[in-house]
């Protein structure tokens, strides 16, 4: 019997509503059908990592102060880059599920990691995505006993419902810091404030944070932000809130009453100073309405910015201090951390071009890349002739392999001449 025939749609949204969040996480913590610490193979899973992530030029790289030169290229390197611990864990955890369930039908509910190459090494490993049909996944195609993996960035409390109804075996792979910002969300509830997330409303781990919410509002940006602390302070037009929230604030959010106590919190990748920031802005917004002697009773902040986003980011801000020409920022497109980085390259007015992997090197004149608005574009003539100085960093989801290559391709484009 599946779980559509088990239970409802409708029946299960009222279900998640009604349910204790944690009660549930706790439970489900306690199910022998649940995994969150691997199955013993960390030896054999290492060697295997090591051969097809790591890289001996840039271990190289580490070796020389992060600065290599060839010919006419320079390459700095950002001091804190690519995979974190969180997503090596990931990853490492899904290697020893394949290793530990040889023949179990095995799931994923999302991409493992935002990587395009380590997503590929997951299906030729026979590690399947749920589909999604009309924006919906579709957990039908899951069987009791199958195998399911939670990725890096975590599962809703509904997603994991289902499948632990479904009988499924869970194995949870959502990073300890992602976690923490759920707790985080967990004690908001439980004193009734609002959880103001700085976030990406449709990002998976901002749509896993909220669903361990009671009320939440999401903020992208600190715009946003300014917006809400205004109305916070002298009210303002309550359809035009409701509108510009529509997507991201819980069922029957109302701006006149819900915005009385909040509690900060993030999708862990968001740029730190700017969340820093907003974590200020409504201290101070709430300072102002409420006065020092009630401010604790209507704000409330945790720090749960993720050490691997901050020392990427701060090592970023160090490297676009130096003389660069241009910067190579490597990482999935849809990797929020990537994306930030790329932010602090665009801020410095740097030439800089976000790319995923080689290929999008067409050649020394031609490079396809993503910009912040998401679109992807070629730009012609990148990668100027004479002597350059090339900034290089990767998100917390890249293998360093995948940088090598475009380091490689980049000494190859230039020292050979084969700028066509
Ligand atoms: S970036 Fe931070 S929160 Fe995300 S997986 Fe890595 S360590 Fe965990």
């Amino acid at each position: 019997m599946s779980w559509r025939e088990k239970i409802g749609d409708g029946d299960l949204i009222k279900l998640t509503n009604l349910m204790d969040t944690k009660a549930f996480k706790r439970s489900l913590q306690h199910s022998e059908n649940y995994n969150r610490k691997g199955f013993g193979h960390q030896a054999e899973v290492a060697t295997q990592l090591q051969s097809e992530y790591q890289s001996d030029l840039i271990k190289e790289i580490r070796d020389r102060n992060y600065i290599l030169q060839r010919g006419d290229v320079t390459i700095r390197l950002a001091q804190a880059f690519g995979f974190c611990w969180g997503v090596e864990r990931a990853v490492a955890i899904a290697y020893q599920t394949r290793q530990h369930f040889p023949t179990e039908r095995i799931w994923i509910t999302n991409e493992i990691i935002h990587n395009p190459s380590v997503n590929q090494r997951m299906q030729e490993m026979e590690v399947q995505f749920i589909p999604v049909e009309a924006n919906q996944k579709d957990f039908s195609v899951v069987a009791t006993g199958d195998v399911v993996i939670l990725p890096a960035f975590g599962a809703s409390v509904q997603e994991m419902q289902i499948l632990h109804n479904q009988g499924c075996k869970i194995v949870d792979t959502t990073c300890p810091w992602v976690s923490k910002v759920w707790n985080t969300v967990e004690k908001h509830k439980k004193v009734d404030y609002t959880s103001i997330i700085h976030g990406k409303y449709k990002h998976e781990e901002t749509v896993a944070t909220s669903s361990f919410a009671g009320k939440y509002l999401i903020v992208l940006n600190l715009q946003e932000a300014e917006y809400v602390a205004k109305y916070i302070l002298s009210g303002g037009n309550r359809d035009e809130f409701l509108a510009k929230f529509a997507k991201a604030c819980s069922a029957g959010f109302d701006p006149d009453q819900d915005l009385e106590r909040v509690g900060i919190a993030n999708q862990t990748t968001m740029l730190k100073g700017e969340t820093e920031q907003i974590g200020k802005l409504f201290e101070h917004t709430m300072l102002q309405k409420y006065g020092p002697t009630e401010l604790n009773q209507h704000f409330q902040s945790f720090n749960t910015i993720c050490d691997a986003t901050q020392e990427r980011q701060d090592a970023m801000l160090e490297l676009v201090e130096q003389n660069l020409d241009l910067m190579v920022v490597i990482g999935g497109f849809n990797s929020s951390n990537t994306t930030q980085l790329q932010q602090i390259a665009f801020d410095r007015g740097i030439p800089s071009y976000h790319i995923d992997s080689v290929e999008r090197i067409k050649s020394g004149h031609s490079i396809e890349h993503r910009q912040l608005n998401g679109q992807l574009v070629i730009t012609e003539n990148w990668l100027p002739t004479g002597e350059i100085i090339v900034g290089i960093t990767s998100g917390a989801s890249t293998p360093d392999k995948v940088v090598e290559d475009i380091i490689k391709k980049i000494f190859d484009l230039k020292t050979t001449g084969l700028m066509v």
